[in-house]
């Protein structure tokens, strides 16, 4: 029996004083576990027709997804990142702002994606993916994630969305 949690690193005052990063590095050096949480985010919902994964973490569970339902994958990334022409969202960060982009021929009209990252925190990252999503008018039917951090409104950010994450864990632990 894996315990994915055991596979999970907790990196106290990183990438700056006051965060716990959760480190999904351990995770992925387990081929036994990586696969144990690709196969359980890909039971807890229909095959879609693509998978959308966040920049840079949710490309590390997103790609193998996209390839266990036989369905495209599409990166959702950073602005500047893709050379083709392309839809943007700009999101709040704690910070300022960042943007993210999807090629606008990455999608077609209609087709079901799942939209994946290693964590959801404030909900920021995954929310401006979605709609990124339906500016091209798709459609999302779920938020994946590895990790969810507790009491930061992540979840109630992308309600009524469906959210699945295999971790839950309290933002102060
Ligand atoms: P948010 O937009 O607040 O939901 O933040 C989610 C994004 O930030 C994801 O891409 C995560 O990989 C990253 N992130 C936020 N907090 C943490 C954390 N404590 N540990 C690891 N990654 C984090």
């Amino acid at each position: 029996m894996i315990r994915l949690e055991d596979h999970i690193r907790e990196v106290p005052d990183f990438p700056k004083k006051g965060i716990r990063f959760k480190d999904i590095m351990p995770l992925l050096q387990s081929p036994e576990a990586f696969h144990a949480a690709i196969s359980a985010l890909a039971s807890r919902v229909e095959r879609p027709d693509a998978v959308v994964g966040i920049e840079s973490r949710g490309f590390l569970f997103g790609a193998p997804l996209a390839l266990h339902w036989n369905v495209p994958f599409v990166p959702a990334r950073k602005f500047g990142k893709l050379p083709g022409a392309t839809v943007r969202q700009v999101y709040s960060l704690e910070y300022g702002e960042d943007t993210l982009e999807l090629h606008a021929d990455a999608l077609r009209r209609g087709q079901r994606t799942v939209v994946v990252d290693d964590l959801l925190a404030t909900g920021g990252t995954a929310r401006a993916t979605v709609q990124l999503v339906r500016q091209l008018d798709a459609d999302v039917v779920a938020a994946l994630f590895v990790i969810e951090l507790e009491g930061l409104g992540g979840r109630e950010r992308l309600a009524p969305l469906p959210v699945h994450a295999l971790l839950r864990m309290p933002v102060d632990e």
